[in-house]
């Protein structure tokens, strides 16, 4: 048996330059890459040295890759398996690992920027705001895969904190159901964001639950997209927002002293370890 690693690495949400510094290294000294191709942006290949054994995992089983992977790993130092987004996220990582681990070879994960990040990026929003929200929710709509128990929509939205929804533009009224059914009102606002990143195919939707569906329709939006529902969206037009306590002058954190006394609104807050 060979001795090299498979290194899973984030490829990112599509825009080439957002791989991670590590991860473009390892793609430079790859012996072998694996890629998802309807969805790592073949730029991302780019860097792979002359010689690299480079094939798309779009018409392989799992079987198949895990077989390919082994193989390469039997041949050559560095092998590496490019994922969308970040791997640990609706990538099939730990199928694929454990055939790894059952025939001994050494795996890492290098993480990537995934989709969601990229989305409230390119939207210029903020997934998190003070008094407003300090929770944000992974999910995606239930289709051929089935939610866990306590896991449907309805019941996540029912937080009212953001949302973030992989893999169901195609769900979109289903979406909607079930954000109004958790009491969202049909003014709230949600963003819909395609090809996030990708040079050039970006596109933004911005809507409300009761127009969000048609606007996607009329886009003609049916697959790459992120479905960002939260209380945050548009902050940046809003005229009143409780700033956060990192940067208040009246707040003492580890690195800096209040330069004015507290008010009954940062008192409180003794949460200065980490964060605000
Ligand atoms: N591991 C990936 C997610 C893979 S699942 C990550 O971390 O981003 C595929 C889903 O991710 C798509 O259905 C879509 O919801 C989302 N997605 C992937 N790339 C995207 C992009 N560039 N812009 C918007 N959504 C994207």
């Amino acid at each position: 048996m060979g001795t090299g690693t498979v290194w899973f690495v984030g490829a990112g949400p599509g825009d080439p330059e957002l791989i991670t510094v590590k991860g473009r290294g390892l793609v430079e000294r790859a012996g072998a890459i694996l890629f998802a191709g309807s969805l790592v942006s073949e730029a991302a290949m780019r860097w792979a040295p002359t010689g690299c054994v480079i094939a798309d995992s779009k018409d392989m089983t799992l079987e198949d890759m895990s077989a390919w992977l082994i193989a390469q790993a039997a041949r050559c130092d560095t092998v590496v398996r490019l994922q969308t987004g970040d791997p640990g996220l609706y990538g099939a990582l730990i199928e694929l690992v454990q055939p790894l681990d059952a025939a001994g070879v050494p795996v890492q994960v290098v993480p990537g920027v995934s989709s969601a990040m990229a989305s409230a990026a390119a939207a210029v929003e903020s997934l998190t705001l003070p008094e407003v929200t300090q929770t944000v929710i992974f999910t995606r709509m239930e289709g051929r895969t089935p939610m866990p128990e306590g896991e449907s929509l309805e019941a996540l939205a029912a937080h009212h904190s953001t949302l973030c929804i992989f893999l169901s533009i195609t769900l979109m009224g289903k979406v909607t159901a079930a954000l109004t059914a958790a009491g969202w009102s049909l003014d709230a606002p949600v963003v819909v964001v395609h090809k996030a990143s990708w040079p050039g195919e970006e596109k933004i939707v911005r809507g409300t639950v009761a127009t969000i569906q048609g606007l996607c329709r009329e886009a003609k939006l049916v697959s790459q997209s992120m479905i960002i529902a939260s209380p945050t969206l548009g902050a940046r037009q809003w005229s009143t927002l409780v700033k956060s306590k990192l940067y208040d002058a009246s707040f003492t954190h580890r690195f800096r002293r209040a330069s004015i006394p507290a008010t009954s609104l940062t008192q409180g807050n003794q949460d200065t370890q980490d964060k605000p």
